[in-house]
């Protein structure tokens, strides 16, 4: 390459001009450093994408685990909307989920309706029990 200012011929890797002084950057040093300084912050990026779906997939799975349990159904249900903060924190840094940020909102949904359909089942049955019970003892 050649001084930008002088036009005096340098060295390969030399970007001080000996002749007039002058600081050359090769345009593929740029080019290298600005393209590093995307990809750190690209793998930053992904690394808190990576992170976000992790902690949306994991609450929807304990969400949904709870939900079927039948005796701990209500936790089901409360973790769902954990899974759903999350997936909404998601999606406002990331748009709209994919991957495992997809399978976990979804997850939270479904934990949601059987954490819910449960819970009203066994508080109904308790009350069934309940008055049965009472019933039974002359209560009512
Ligand atoms: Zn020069």
């Amino acid at each position: 390459m050649f001084c930008k200012n002088c036009g005096r011929q340098l060295d390969e890797g030399e970007t001080l001009c000996p002749a007039c002084g002058t600081v050359n950057a090769t345009e593929a040093t740029a080019t290298e450093s600005v393209s590093y300084e995307y990809s750190a912050v690209d793998t930053a990026n992904q690394l808190l994408k990576d992170e976000m779906a992790g902690q949306t997939l994991k609450w929807g799975i304990i969400s949904l685990a709870f939900a079927v349990s039948g005796c701990l159904s209500l936790l089901g249900f409360i973790f769902s909307f954990i899974a759903k903060s999350r997936a909404r924190a998601y999606e406002q840094t990331f748009g709209v989920p994919e991957g495992k940020a997809k399978v976990g909102r979804i997850l939270g949904k479904v934990g949601f309706g059987v954490g819910l359909g449960y819970s009203i089942f066994f508080a109904l049955y308790f009350v069934l029990i309940v008055a049965l019970t009472m019933a039974e003892m002359g209560v009512m």
